[in-house]
């Protein structure tokens, strides 16, 4: 009744997050696999425009399709999604100009991670959390440019667990700068081997 954290581990079964197998992937957009501006500049490659946003010139990253076709291999491609914070129609140019192959059903954006959204009463105040969506699984895993800590919506929404350990990669933030040595496309494979 009273057992103290390290007791209740003790008792606990061996770890076997690290034989799971993969349900989706989920890929960030923004500064993960593209990186747009309004103004044009050296390292784009595509361009587009809407009466929403105006003028967005885009890099993608070079590996971009290598990874997301890797991903498809893996878990097959109705398993394998975008999930950004940014609106729907910006992520389903970003789909379409890029040609990244993307079903619309398979675009989670800002308005899916708000149409989960609830308010949690604290002691102290209330604070914003999200809840899982239909997609979520404990063997779900995601590849963001952010933090965790600076994720959990997205964490919440695909149900991964809390501690990070196996389902989260985060990766260098991809500001349209292409590296020599990148190894983005290596550290993308090697995690998803791996989980
Ligand atoms: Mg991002």
């Amino acid at each position: 009744m009273c057992s103290t954290i390290l007791e209740m581990k003790s008792e606990s079964k061996p770890d076997l997050t690290l034989f799971k197998m993969i349900n989706n992937i989920y890929f960030d957009l923004d500064e993960c696999l593209i990186h747009t501006e309004h103004a044009p500049f050296d390292e784009a490659t595509h361009y587009f425009f809407t009466e929403s946003f105006g003028n967005l010139h885009l890099a993608l990253h070079p590996a971009a399709n290598s990874v997301i076709s890797y991903a498809r291999d893996l878990v097959g491609k109705d398993n394998v999604y975008i999930l950004t914070t940014s609106v729907k129609e910006y992520a389903a140019e970003i789909n379409s100009t890029c040609c990244l192959g993307f079903d619309e059903d398979h675009i989670f954006s800002r308005e899916d991670l708000n149409a989960r959204g609830i308010e949690v009463p604290t002691c102290y105040d209330s604070f914003r959390d999200t809840l899982p969506h239909e997609t979520a699984h404990i063997d779900n895993v995601i590849i963001d440019n952010l933090e965790p800590r600076e994720n959990k919506s997205k964490i919440s929404f695909i149900g991964i667990d809390m501690s990070y350990k196996t389902n989260y990669l985060k990766v260098r933030g991809y500001w349209g700068v292409n590296f020599p040595n990148d190894p983005f496309e290596t550290k993308v494979k090697e995690f998803l081997n791996e989980s």
